[in-house]
C-alpha cells in the first residue's frame, strides 16, 4: 500500500538513474525517454553544464530569502526578459504559480475582472489556474470556481470578437495546447486576438509553460507568429528539472506589482536560478535552436508516414512538440511502447504526445520511430 494520495495513475517504471535521453529502471531496463519529464528536461537528463552550476551554488549558499540582493536572479531575469522582448520578471516555483501571479497582475494592472481563456486549455491546478483551465475533468468536484474566466472555443474568431469588450482584463492562451491534445493556434486567430486586445485595452497573456524554452524551435512559441504579448509565463523547461517558474511582463505593469504586492518564499531560489541561467544560456543560442528546428523537420517526416495507418487520425507538430491523434484510446498503446522501451505521454484520451529532449540525436529519433512503427503494426494486426 502506498502512503501517497492516489492522484496519479502511475506507470510500472521506477527509475534509478537517468542521463541524456535515457532512463534506467530498477530492473535494469533501459528506456528512451521522449517525455522529457513532461517538457521539463529539455536538455536531457542531468546536462553536465547545469549540474556544474548547481554544484557550484550548493557550495556557496542554498537559501537566504528574497529580502537579500541576489544578483544572479537579476542575471537570470535579464536573460528571460531579453529573450521574450519584455522588461520585468517575477520568479515562482512552478507553472501554476506563474499563471496565478499573471492573473493577479492582469487584474490589478487593468482594474478589470474578466479574463478570457479557451476550451481544452491547461493552466495548472491552483484555484485560479484551475478555474482558468478549459477542461471539466480538471475542475469536477472543486466548485464553485472563480467567476473571472470566460471559456471560449479555441481558434474561433467569431467567439472572441463577440466576447471581447472594455471590461476584459486579459486573454490568456497557450500557442500549442499541450495537456489538451496538441492543438496549435492559427495565425488568423492570433492576429485577431492581438488586434482585439489592443483595441479594448486588454492584456495578452501567453502561457509558455510547456511551449517555451526552445520546445518549438524558438525561445517561446509565440515568436513563430507576429505577436506581442504583455505577459508571458514559463516554468517546466526553465530549470532543467529544478523547480522554477516565471512571469515575464512589460514595464508598463510595474506599478501593479510594487513593493509588498506579491511574493514567494522559495520563488527564484539560488539553486533553481543557477540551473535556469545555464539552461537559458544553452537553449537561447541561435545555433542550438536551429538544430532543434532541423530535428523537428526530421521527426515530422517520419510522423507524417504514420498517417497511412487507419487508426491515426491526425498528426500535429510545432518544433519538437508533437501529437498523434488516434481513433482509439492512447493509454494501452503507451503501455505497449513502454514495454518496448519507449516513453511517450498522453494528451487527453486519444492523443499521444511526443516531447523528446531538444538534445535527442537523429539516431534516437530513428529508434523511437522504429518502436512506434513496431507497436502500431502489432495493434493494426490485432484489429
Ligand atoms: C504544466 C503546465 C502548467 C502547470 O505547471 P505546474 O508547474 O504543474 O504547476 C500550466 N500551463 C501549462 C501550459 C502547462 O503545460
Amino acid at each position: 500500500m502506498s502512503y501517497l494520495f492516489p492522484v496519479y495513475s502511475k506507470w510500472e517504471v521506477e527509475p534509478i538513474s537517468a542521463e541524456g535521453s535515457r532512463i534506467v529502471d530498477k530492473s535494469g531496463k533501459n528506456y528512451l525517454d521522449f517525455t522529457s519529464g513532461i517538457g521539463v528536461c529539455n536538455l536531457g537528463h542531468r546536462p553536465a553544464n547545469v549540474q556544474k552550476a548547481v554544484e557550484s551554488q550548493l557550495n556557496s549558499f542554498w537559501h537566504v530569502s528574497n529580502l537579500f540582493i541576489q544578483s544572479k536572479q537579476d542575471e537570470a531575469a535579464k536573460l528571460l526578459a531579453e529573450a521574450a522582448g519584455l522588461d520585468l520578471v517575477f520568479f515562482s516555483n512552478s507553472g501554476a504559480e506563474a499563471n496565478e501571479a499573471a492573473i493577479k497582475l492582469a487584474r490589478k494592472a487593468t482594474g478589470r475582472n474578466k479574463i478570457i481563456t479557451f476550451s481544452n486549455s491547461f493552466h495548472g491546478r491552483t484555484f485560479a489556474a484551475m478555474s482558468a483551465t478549459g477542461q471539466k475533468k480538471i475542475q469536477t468536484g472543486f466548485g464553485p470556481l472563480l467567476q473571472t474566466f470566460k471559456h471560449l472555443s479555441f481558434n474561433d474568431l467569431a467567439g472572441i470578437t463577440e466576447e471581447m469588450d472594455e471590461g476584459t482584463a486579459a486573454v490568456m492562451l497557450e500557442i500549442v495546447q499541450g495537456e489538451g491534445g496538441i492543438h496549435i493556434a492559427t495565425k488568423e486567430f492570433l492576429n485577431e486576438l492581438q488586434h482585439l486586445c489592443q483595441s479594448n485595452g486588454a492584456l495578452l497573456i501567453v502561457d509558455e509553460i510547456q511551449t517555451g524554452m526552445g520546445r518549438t524551435g524558438k525561445p517561446f512559441a509565440y515568436q513563430h507568429f507576429d505577436l506581442k504579448p504583455d505577459i508571458v509565463t514559463v516554468a517546466k523547461g526553465l530549470g532543467s528539472g529544478f523547480p522554477i517558474g516565471a512571469v515575464i511582463g512589460s514595464k508598463k505593469l510595474d506599478e501593479a506589482f510594487g513593493p509588498g504586492s506579491h511574493g514567494s518564499t522559495f520563488g527564484g531560489n539560488p539553486i533553481s536560478v543557477a540551473a535556469a541561467t545555464v539552461t537559458m544560456q544553452t537553449i537561447f543560442e541561435p545555433g542550438f535552436l536551429k538544430e532543434v528546428m532541423e530535428k523537428a523537420d526530421y521527426l515530422k517526416n517520419s510522423l507524417k508516414k504514420l498517417l497511412s495507418n487507419p487508426f491515426v487520425a491526425d498528426v500535429r507538430q510545432l518544433g519538437l512538440m508533437a501529437g498523434l491523434e488516434l481513433r482509439k484510446e492512447a493509454a494501452p498503446i503507451l503501455a505497449q511502447l513502454r514495454e518496448k522501451g519507449l516513453l511517450l505521454l498522453p494528451a487527453g484520451e486519444n492523443v499521444i504526445r511526443i516531447l523528446p529532449p531538444l538534445t535527442a540525436t537523429h539516431e534516437q529519433i530513428d529508434e523511437a520511430m522504429y518502436i512506434v512503427n513496431a507497436v502500431f503494426n502489432e495493434v493494426h494486426e490485432k484489429v
